[in-house]
């Protein structure tokens, strides 16, 4: 049984940044409660409040506003989808929230539960790698803003402090000609946490014979997200050769092994993650810019 706790709903950040200050380590946010119920249930977490953040209106804002896009931190997988904004400059997330659960999850599930979470396997965290995504951390003393990469602790862990919120992510628009993809493996399409997922942004060269820029970044392989910036530097400046593919695969699986350790399931992982990443650079390849 869940023990009995106390319920806020605050409707201004300002006031979720009281009671967050007030309660500190004993309180505890809840977004979608797709990933905190489980917890609740099976006694891992025992809050004495939960601070309900959906009703801050800038929490469930998407906008553009000097050259980025921000998500609230309370806006769903669903409403990511099918955001024509994301769609237009961030394609590679609205693809991947696609992805995420099913629509009941979707609709519950939101992009800030999913990040601060911290589930090596998140489906929207790889994706914002390649974005260059910023996390805006906000608690009574102000706010800061993260980089998304510096925000990971560890599995499940993460370095925001019991009084501090997630409140916004925001992402640069894309300078034209940038494409990308998102792919991802599950035992199942829907309703199975991926196996390993694979995000990509690349822009080629005017003459589309070589690659000009590109990121690179995995789910569900390494503990804690990152750019694989060793596989970036392999295919920047070169033409998209499935030789040139290979040696940047390998050090994509090369780079899991170094970061996670050689594990039972890594002869099984480590090809399959190569080949994931071989389908991502395609497809984003065929993407038009
Ligand atoms: C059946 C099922 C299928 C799923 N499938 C997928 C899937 O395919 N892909 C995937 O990535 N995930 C999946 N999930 C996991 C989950 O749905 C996502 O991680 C979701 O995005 C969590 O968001 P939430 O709003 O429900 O978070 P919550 O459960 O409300 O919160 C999760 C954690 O984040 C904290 N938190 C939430 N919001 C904030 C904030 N603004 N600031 C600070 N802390 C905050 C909470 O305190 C809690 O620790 C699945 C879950 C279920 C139950």
């Amino acid at each position: 049984m869940i023990p009995p706790f106390e319920y806020q709903s605050p409707e201004t950040l300002t006031e979720a940044c009281r009671v967050l200050g007030e309660w500190g380590p004993r309180g505890k946010i809840i977004a979608g409660g797709t990933d905190l119920v489980i917890s609740l249930r099976k006694g891992e977490a025992r809050p004495q409040i939960l601070i309900d953040v959906t009703r801050i209106p800038e929490l469930r804002r998407i906008e553009e506003a000097g050259g980025k896009i921000g998500i609230g931190a309370a806006v769903t997988h669903g409403e990511i989808a099918s955001s024509k904004l994301i769609q237009r400059y961030g394609k590679v997330l609205s693809d991947a929230a696609s992805w995420v659960g099913s629509p009941q999850i979707r609709n519950l599930g939101t992009i800030g539960g999913n990040i601060v979470n911290a589930s090596p396997a998140a489906d929207t965290i790889s994706p914002l790698m390649v974005l260059e995504a910023v996390g805006r951390v906000v608690s009574k003393k102000g706010v800061t803003e993260v980089p998304l990469a510096e925000l990971f602790r560890g599995p499940y862990q993460t370095n925001l402090k019991p009084d501090e919120l997630l409140a916004q992510i925001s992402f640069p628009k894309l300078p034209s000609g940038f494409r990308g993809s998102f792919v991802r493996l599950a035992r199942r399409e829907a309703m199975a946490i991926a196996r390993m997922s694979v995000a990509v942004m690349l822009r080629m060269a005017r003459g589309e014979d070589r690659i000009e820029e590109i990121r690179i970044s995995a789910g569900a392989v390494t503990p804690t997200p990152h750019r694989i910036a060793e596989a970036e530097s392999v295919l920047r400046g070169k033409p998209p050769d499935e030789e040139t593919m290979k040696k940047a695969a390998q050090c994509l699986s090369g780079n899991m092994v170094r970061w996670s350790g050689v594990r039972p399931s890594t002869v099984y992982k480590a090809p399959v993650v190569e080949a994931l990443f071989r389908r991502c650079l395609r497809q984003a390849l065929e993407e038009k810019p």
